[in-house]
């Protein structure tokens, strides 16, 4: 169940669906091995082209670099020559994200969480929680309990207030942390993302993927930015919804379509990180046919997390929908030093949905034959500062026999915190998804009151149907509300 913004983010999801579709979902926690068949048991490293003659594969490589919170999945089809040189990579990647990583408390390579420690001596550092640790933060005994219970996280920051090396600005809404980002090479931390998909790529097709393979062992000048852009989005939040960190293959539908066969996306604590990966045929059709090309952004409502679960998560869905995406250049080849990185957590909460009220108003059978069910809804909303309260009347009648039906209105009380009543009368969608919540409750209602009509069947309706009324209602509260007509 989606929750949309807007009509242009539902389009968006259901064109990406049209365009592209998962092909493989790989969860950082689960072991797992992706293995390459070979001809006479001869090794091939898909990075080098080297066979078992020439180089060793001796070593346990990773698919999802092991910084990234310890990943396990590993393959069979990387050289002990390759290894090192990606691992050198990945020490880029490392340096571009450890603000976040040490934020969020990744697990390190070796025991223990990832540190940031600059040159002036800010550190900052993921606390593991155990009594032990929480003691030496010098806090009480009842709060350590109290985060002990909690899925709170915490983090330790080691900094003098007048240090250059930091700076917190807090305003009481939001907090945003800035320290100075360790020299780093952008195009190795595109490479650390493109060589998790290059492992990811059938072995099959992976032939088709030659220019990507250059781009991962080569240096060159001018790589075109759009293409080796990574896009990114973080939610403002200390919140670890992707606390394992996913990997999703998208794989375009259509081979016509003007657009990269491949779209990796990194789902890592709040953050959803995409690639593009192009064919040598999508590469021949951009450089030599000038081909106009268009890279879609996974729509955020497609992740680990709605993937696995199927329950509706009202404050999940809106977070996810507000997420705004920046692109980042990450195809240059020369190294960055003194760069800013800074991470924002915002204060405010997510909308949440509390379920106040279902009951049955009224219930009964009428001697009077109809032909066909019926439903409809009333929406009555009401406005707070902080959160808005919403009754939804849903009346519903069946046909029970030749001479009968039955008649049931329902009543279902919402209340959704944290939500403004602007947001609330733009999410059309949501609105349609509460009515379909109350549809489910009212048919429940429905069974508890007539358990001898048991061999009705209740008949859902689809939510294209009540657009239009939630529309018309809408607009109707809001003109008797102005007094006009
Ligand atoms: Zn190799």
């Amino acid at each position: 169940m989606f929750f949309f913004r807007n009509k242009e983010d539902e389009k968006h999801l259901l064109d990406f669906k049209s365009k592209y579709a998962i092909k493989k979902v790989m969860f950082g926690a689960v072991y797992e091995k992706v293995y390459d068949k070979f001809k006479d048991g001869k090794k091939v490293c898909r990075f080098c082209g080297k066979n078992s003659d020439e180089v060793t594969f001796k070593q346990k490589t990773h698919i999802i670099p092991q910084l990234i919170n310890r990943s396990l999945p590993v393959s069979n089809f990387e050289c002990d020559e390759c290894n090192p040189k990606f691992s050198k990579y990945e020490n880029d990647f490392s340096s571009y994200y450890l603000l976040h990583r040490a934020i969020f408390g990744h697990k390190r390579k070796k025991p223990g969480l990832v540190k940031l420690k600059t040159k002036v001596g800010v550190e900052i550092q993921g606390v593991d929680k155990t009594k032990e640790n929480l003691k030496e933060l010098n806090i009480s005994d009842s709060e350590i309990d109290e985060i002990l219970n909690s899925n709170r996280s915490i983090v330790k920051l080691l900094a003098d207030p007048t240090d250059e090396g930091v700076k917190i600005e807090d305003d009481g809404e939001k907090l945003t942390l800035t320290t100075e980002r360790q020299k780093y090479k952008p195009i190795n931390v595109h490479r650390t993302l493109l060589k998790i998909a290059l492992s990811l790529i059938p072995q099959d097709e992976y032939g088709n993927y030659k220019s990507m393979l250059n781009i991962l062992n080569k240096d060159f000048d001018g790589l075109e930015k759009d293409l080796f852009s990574i896009t990114e989005r973080s939610l403002p939040k200390y919140n670890s919804y992707f606390k394992i960190p996913t990997v999703i293959h998208f794989d375009r539908i259509n081979p016509e379509d003007n657009h990269p066969q491949k779209l990796f996306v990194l789902y890592m604590d709040n953050k959803i990180i995409q690639i593009p990966v192009f064919t040598d045929n999508d590469f021949d059709r951009i450089h030599k046919d000038k081909e106009n090309y268009r890279i879609w952004v996974v729509p955020p409502h497609i992740n680990p997390i709605t993937l696995v679960n199927e329950k509706p998560d009202f404050a999940f869905h809106m977070d996810m929908v507000r997420l705004p995406f920046k692109q980042i250049d990450l195809s240059s080849i020369e190294l960055v030093k003194g760069e800013k990185d800074s991470i924002t957590i915002t204060r405010n909460k997510s909308p949440e949905l509390e379920e106040k009220d279902l009951r049955i108003l009224k219930g009964e059978i009428i001697d009077e034959p109809k032909d066909s069910q019926y439903w409809g809804f009333g929406l009555h909303p009401e406005y707070f500062d902080n959160h808005v309260d919403i009754k939804i009347i849903f009346d519903f009648l069946a046909p029970v026999s030749k001479t009968e039906h039955t008649y049931l209105i329902a009543g279902c009380y919402y209340r959704i915190n944290n939500l403004t009543k602007e947001e609330f009368e733009k999410n059309i969608s949501g609105i349609e998804d509460l009515i379909l919540m109350s549809m489910t409750h009212a048919f429940k209602m429905y069974r508890q009151k007539f358990p001898q009509f048991e061999h009705v069947e209740l008949k859902p309706f689809s939510k294209k149907f009540f657009q239009a009324e939630i529309i018309r209602q809408m607009d109707e509260l809001e003109k008797n509300k102005d007094g006009s007509i």
